[in-house]
C-alpha cells in the first residue's frame, strides 16, 4: 500500500481535519491543529508530504520516527500537531486495512467503557450551576469549568473571595453529588496560585488544572508539597521529552497530554506508559473534534491509568459546528451516564462524512482566541 496524496480541510468551530489517501482506496483521517495557528499547522503537515507520499502508511513506527528525528530540529506545538495529525491517520488507515479498531491493534481494551466530563461555565465562568444541573439530568456528574477569569500576578483578596464564594455555591446547591475540576488555564502566576489552592482545598475540587503554566512546570512539586488537590497539567507539552522532568520531580497526579499536539497515538502511549510507571493518571486534553476525540479513545481504552476523557461537546468554543456534525456515526458516540463505549468501527472508529468536511471548509473562518488585558492596559493570559 502507498500513499498517494494528503488533503487538508480546516472547518468550523476551530478545527483542522486531514484526509491521507492510499492507492488501495483507504482514507484515514487525523486532526492536526493548534487552536487559533490551524494555518501554521497546515503548513507544517504540507511540508511534511514529501516524506510521506509513495510511503507504506502501515509502517507508522518509522514514519513517526522519520517526521521526528529526519528533520534535525524537533518539538514544539507545531511540528507535534503536525506529526498528531498525521499519526492519528496512518492508525485509522491500518485500522481499516485489518478490519480492526486501533484499540484492538494496540492489545485490546482495558476497560468496558470510559468516564467523560462536560465543560460548564465558558471562558470567563458564569452560569455554571444551570448548566450542571441540566447536564446531570443527561447523566453525567463530573464537570469542569474555568477556575476564574484574568487574574492579576499580584491580584486582591476580593479576586480571592470572587472564585472562592463562585466555587462555595457550587458545593452548596449539588454538595458531594458530582464532582468538578477547576481549570486555571494559566491565568494563575506562582503566588496566586498558592493562595487558591490553600483556600479552595475545603470546598474538594477533583483536580486544578493548568494550576500554573506550563513554563513554570518545576513549580508542581513544590505546590503539591503545600496542597492536598490533585494537581493536573500536560495540555502544552508536546512529547516524552517535555514529560520527562515533570515525572522525576513529581507534583502531578494527572497528566493530560493532547492526542492532537503531542506528536499523535503512537507519542501519546508511550507518555501514558510514562506516567503509569509514576503511578500518574492519563486524562488526555480533548477540546477539539471528532477524529481527535476518536484518537484519545484509542489510547484511553488500552491504558490502565486513564481515569477521565475530556470531550468538547456543548463546550463554548463550539461556535458553528457541534461535536458530531462532521461524524456519520453518531450513535457509537453516544455517552451514557457520562460514558463512552469503545468506538466498534475498524480503524479509529469514526465515519467522516466527507461531503459535509469539503462544504464546511469553504466557508470556515479562522478561529483566533481572544486577547484579554489587564485594568492598566497590560496583556493578560487567557
Ligand atoms: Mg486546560
Amino acid at each position: 500500500m502507498k500513499i498517494t496524496n494528503l488533503r487538508l480541510y480546516p472547518v468550523a468551530p476551530r478545527w483542522l481535519f486531514l484526509a491521507i489517501d492510499t492507492d488501495q482506496g483507504i482514507v484515514g483521517w487525523g486532526e492536526p491543529v493548534i487552536e487559533g495557528r490551524a494555518q501554521t499547522v497546515a503548513a507544517a503537515v504540507n511540508e511534511l508530504a514529501p516524506y510521506l507520499i509513495g510511503r507504506d502508511p502501515r509502517q507508522i513506527n518509522d514514519i513517526w520516527q522519520t517526521l521526528y528525528r529526519g528533520g534535525f530540529y524537533r518539538g514544539g506545538p507545531i511540528l507535534m500537531s503536525a506529526i498528531a495529525g498525521i499519526d492519528q491517520a496512518l492508525w485509522d488507515i491500518k485500522g481499516k486495512d485489518l478490519g480492526v479498531p486501533v484499540y484492538d491493534l494496540l492489545g485490546g481494551t482495558v476497560r468496558d467503557s470510559m468516564k467523560t466530563y462536560s465543560w460548564v461555565g465558558g471562558d470567563d465562568p458564569q452560569d455554571e450551576s444551570r448548566q450542571m444541573k441540566e447536564l446531570k439530568t443527561q447523566g453525567w456528574d463530573t464537570f469542569k469549568l474555568n477556575g476564574c477569569g484574568k487574574l492579576k500576578m499580584i491580584d486582591s483578596y476580593r479576586a480571592v473571595e470572587q472564585v472562592i464564594a463562585r466555587v462555595a455555591t457550587i458545593r452548596e446547591n449539588f454538595g458531594s453529588s458530582i464532582d468538578f475540576g477547576l481549570d486555571f488555564h494559566g491565568r494563575v502566576s506562582v503566588p496566586m496560585a498558592k493562595v487558591l489552592l490553600k483556600e479552595l482545598e475545603p470546598y474538594h475540587p477533583l483536580f486544578v488544572e493548568e494550576p500554573v503554566l506550563a513554563e513554570q512546570s518545576e513549580q508542581y512539586a513544590i505546590l503539591s508539597r503545600q496542597t492536598s488537590i490533585v494537581l493536573a497539567a500536560g495540555e502544552r507539552m508536546y512529547s516524552r521529552f517535555d514529560f520527562k522532568s515533570v515525572f522525576e520531580a513529581g507534583g502531578l497526579g494527572i497528566v493530560q497530554p493532547d492526542v492532537s499536539h503531542a506528536g499523535g497515538i503512537t507519542e501519546c502511549l508511550k507518555i501514558a506508559s510514562m506516567a503509569e510507571a509514576y503511578d500518574v493518571a492519563l486524562a488526555p486534553h480533548c477540546p477539539l473534534g471528532p477524529i481527535a476525540l476518536a484518537a484519545c479513545l484509542a489510547v484511553d481504552f488500552v491504558s490502565h491509568n486513564a481515569v477521565l476523557q475530556e470531550q468538547s461537546m456543548g463546550i463554548h468554543y463550539n461556535q458553528g459546528a457541534e461535536l458530531l456534525d462532521y461524524v456519520v456515526n453518531k450513535d457509537d458516540f453516544a455517552m451514557v451516564d457520562g460514558h463512552i463505549k469503545p468506538l466498534p468501527k475498524p480503524g479509529l472508529g469514526v465515519e467522516i462524512n466527507e461531503q459535509a468536511v469539503i462544504e464546511a471548509s469553504k466557508k470556515a473562518g479562522d478561529w483566533k482566541n481572544p486577547l484579554w488585558r489587564h485594568g492598566d492596559g497590560s496583556i493578560a493570559e487567557w
